[in-house]
C-alpha cells in the first residue's frame, strides 16, 4: 500500500508513520511544520519506503497514492487560534483537495474528526447520533466549523463521486511527541511541573475531558481504514476526569509540593466531554488498553529527556 500522511510530522500522524513504516508499507510524509517537526520522523529519512514532502494541503498537489490519511490540521486551541482564517482554510480547502486527490486516483480517505464537533455538548456522553452544540462565531469555530463542514465534504465526495471515506471523531489525545509549547492541557501541567511551576488551571478545573493514549489512537485509527465501516466513530478513551483530578495526577508524579494557579477559563471551553464508544467496539473490535496512570507515566518520562 502507498500511504499518504497529511500532517504527517505532527503529534498523532508521526506515530502514525511510524506504524506503518514498521508494517512494511510505503509512506509519504506531507506536511507544512506549522506544529510538526522533523525531528518526529527523522528516524526514516531516507528509507527506501518513506518520502518527505514539504507542501500546504491549501494547494492542490498530484501524487499516486492508495491511501489517504488526512490529520494536517493543527489540533491545539492556542496554535489553531493563531490564524483561525488559515485554520477554517487548511480545513475546508485541505480536505477539499484532499478529497479531489482521492477521487482522481481512486484511494480511500480517512478524514481526522474531533470530538469539538459537539462543541460544549448539551449530551453527556456523546455518541455519535449527537449533533452538537456549537458556536458558529466564537473563538474556537474557526477549528469546530472546519472539521463539521470536513465531514460534510467527505459525505458529499461519497455520494456524489463515490469516494471511499472513513471519518474518525477523535477526543483527547496525549502521549510522547506533543510539542514542549504545544498549549494542550496534558503537555502544558507536565512540562509546568517539570520546570518547577505552579500548573495553571483554567477556571475551577471542574470542566472534565476524557483522555486517550496515542499507541490506542492509532491502533483505531488503522482498523477504521483497513475495516468496511465508513463512521463517522468516536476513537477515545471513556475513562472521564476533571482537569483539577489530572493536575493532581501530574503534581503527584512530578513533584507534589506545586502550586495552582488559575487563569480565566477560555470562551466556548466545553465544560464536559465523554465519548461513547460502542460503535468502535462492535465495528473495530477496538477499545483502549492504556489507563491514562499508564499513559501519564510514559509521556512524563517523554518530556524529562525532551526538555532535559
Ligand atoms: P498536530 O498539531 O501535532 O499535528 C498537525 C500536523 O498538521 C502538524 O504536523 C502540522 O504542521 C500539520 N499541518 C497543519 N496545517 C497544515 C497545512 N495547511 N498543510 C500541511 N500540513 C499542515 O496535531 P495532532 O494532535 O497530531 O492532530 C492530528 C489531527 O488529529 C488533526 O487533524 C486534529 O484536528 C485531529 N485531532 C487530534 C486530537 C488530539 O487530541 N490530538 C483530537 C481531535 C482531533
Ligand atoms: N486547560 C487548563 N490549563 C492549561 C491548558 C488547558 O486548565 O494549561 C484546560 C482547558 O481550559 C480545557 C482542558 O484543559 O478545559 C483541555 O484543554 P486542551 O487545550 O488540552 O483541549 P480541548 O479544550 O481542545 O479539549
Amino acid at each position: 500500500m502507498r500511504n499518504l500522511i497529511t500532517g504527517g510530522a505532527g503529534f498523532v500522524g508521526s506515530h502514525l508513520v511510524d506504524r506503518l513504516m514498521q508494517a512494511g508499507e510505503e509512506v509519504l510524509c506531507l506536511d507544512n511544520y506549522f506544529t510538526g517537526r522533523k525531528a518526529n520522523i527523522a528516524g526514516w529519512i531516507g528509507h527506501p519506503r518513506f518520502e518527505l514532502i514539504r507542501h500546504d494541503v491549501t494547494e492542490p498537489i498530484r501524487l499516486e497514492v492508495d491511501r489517504i490519511w488526512h490529520l494536517a490540521c493543527p489540533a491545539s486551541p492556542v496554535h489553531y487560534q493563531h490564524n483561525p482564517i488559515k485554520t477554517a482554510k487548511t480545513s475546508f480547502l485541505g480536505t477539499y483537495n484532499m478529497l479531489g486527490l482521492a477521487r482522481r486516483v481512486g484511494a480511500r480517505l480517512l478524514l481526522a474528526s474531533t470530538s469539538e464537533v459537539y462543541g460544549d455538548p448539551e449530551v453527556h456522553p456523546q455518541p455519535e447520533s449527537y449533533r452538537g452544540s456549537v458556536n458558529t462565531i466564537g473563538l474556537r469555530s474557526c477549528y469546530d466549523e472546519g472539521k463539521r463542514i470536513a465531514e460534510t465534504l467527505c459525505f458529499d465526495y461519497q455520494r456524489m463521486h463515490g469516494v471511499e471515506i472513513r471519518v474518525v471523531r477523535i477526543f483527547n489525545t496525549y502521549g510522547p511527541r506533543m510539542l514542549p509549547d504545544d498549549g494542550r492541557v496534558v503537555s502544558n501541567f507536565i512540562v509546568q511541573a517539570l520546570r518547577g511551576e505552579p500548573l495553571t488551571l483554567y477556571g475551577d478545573g471542574s470542566q472534565t475531558r476524557s483522555f486517550c493514549y496515542v499507541d490506542d489512537l492509532v491502533e483505531g485509527l488503522i482498523r477504521l481504514m483497513n475495516g468496511s465501516h465508513t463512521g463517522p466513530i468516536n476513537i477515545g478513551n471513556p475513562g472521564e476526569f476533571t482537569i483539577r483530578q489530572l493536575a493532581e495526577k501530574v503534581r503527584e508524579r512530578i513533584n507534589p509540593n506545586l502550586d495552582f494557579i488559575t487563569k480565566p477559563l477560555p470562551q466556548d471551553d466545553p465544560l464536559q466531554r465523554q465519548p461513547v464508544i460502542d460503535l468502535a467496539r462492535q465495528e473495530l473490535d477496538w477499545q483502549p488498553t492504556v489507563a491514562l496512570d499508564q499513559g501519564l507515566d510514559a509521556t512524563i518520562a517523554y518530556f524529562r529527556e525532551a526538555i532535559a
